[in-house]
């Protein structure tokens, strides 16, 4: 079948930085690598040759034009990261560019691979939801590609089997929205508010509790520790944090 947004006869003058050339028969933009594949199985399918170009920064086009499909690479997901990539750098650059998924990670000063290992998140966010896949390291020394959408369908199965493991990237899925970077400097200014940034810590010590009967109104570790009276509390060299009591100093 002709694939979505696939175009006939299309002028390739508007394809290539000279903006000289015939037409192409068929010009289709793949934004996803399904997309890429549809685009090669038509050319298959109509015996005609395909090619693919990005910016036409570097082609002339023939003024009889292309009698095949020309396709335009248009997945510009940044998507794949190496695990030693600063997690908060991750989330500020993709949330400035207009990227969303990530906005969330701009306050946690771990790596890609920490997040992804930890689950880290924040404001609601979390590295679970945005991830694809895991390229990880096995103990022995062994690379393999992680699924991480099935694998948290079988969550129990994943744990043990990553357990030992090292991930070397990550691959998220990310969705554009022009509001993320918007979100993204409003959960900083929040953390600014709310959190001891200039003290030496590891961020919130405790998970939130779930809504329980001891817990009915879903409160908090930090406002539980708080209304426990145990702000300022010393042990030893750590103390409970004045600004954020779900912070040990
Ligand atoms: C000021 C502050 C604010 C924070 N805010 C948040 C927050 O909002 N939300 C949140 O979730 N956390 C928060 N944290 C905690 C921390 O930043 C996260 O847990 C982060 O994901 C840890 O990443 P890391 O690279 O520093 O991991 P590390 O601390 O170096 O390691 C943590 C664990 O992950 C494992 N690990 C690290 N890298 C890999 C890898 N490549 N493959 C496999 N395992 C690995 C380590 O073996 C270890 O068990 C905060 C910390 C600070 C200091």
């Amino acid at each position: 079948s002709t694939p979505i947004g696939a175009r006939r006869d299309v002028s390739l003058a508007s394809y290539c930085t000279l903006g000289v050339g015939g037409d192409a028969r068929w010009l289709v933009s793949a934004s996803t690598i399904e997309e890429l594949a549809d685009a090669l199985a038509f050319a298959a399918s109509k015996r005609v040759p395909a090619v693919v170009i990005g910016r036409g920064s570097n082609v002339l086009f023939a003024d009889a034009g292309f009698d095949g499909v020309v396709i335009v690479n248009a997945i510009d997901t940044i998507e794949r990261v190496g695990a030693g990539y600063a997690f908060n750098h991750l989330g500020a650059a993709l949330s400035k560019e207009g990227w969303s998924g990530l906005e969330f990670a701009v306050g946690i000063p771990g790596t890609v691979g920490g997040a992804v290992f930890m689950n880290a998140g924040a404001d609601g966010g979390d590295t679970a939801t945005a991830l694809v896949e895991v390229e990880c390291v096995s103990p022995d020394g062994g690379r393999q590609d992680l699924d991480a959408e099935a694998d948290a369908e079988e969550e129990e199965e994943s744990e043990s089997e990553l357990a030992g493991w090292i991930v070397a990237s990550a691959t998220f899925r990310l969705r554009r929205d022009p509001r993320a970077n918007d979100r993204a400097k409003a959960f900083l200014r929040r953390r600014a508010r709310a959190q001891p940034l200039s003290e030496r810590s590891v961020g919130c010590v405790f998970r939130n509790p779930p809504i329980t009967a001891v817990n009915p109104d879903g409160l908090s570790a930090g406002a539980l520790i708080d209304r426990a009276g145990l702000k300022g509390t010393r042990c030893g060299g750590a103390v409970v944090s004045e600004a954020h009591a779900n912070f040990l100093l």
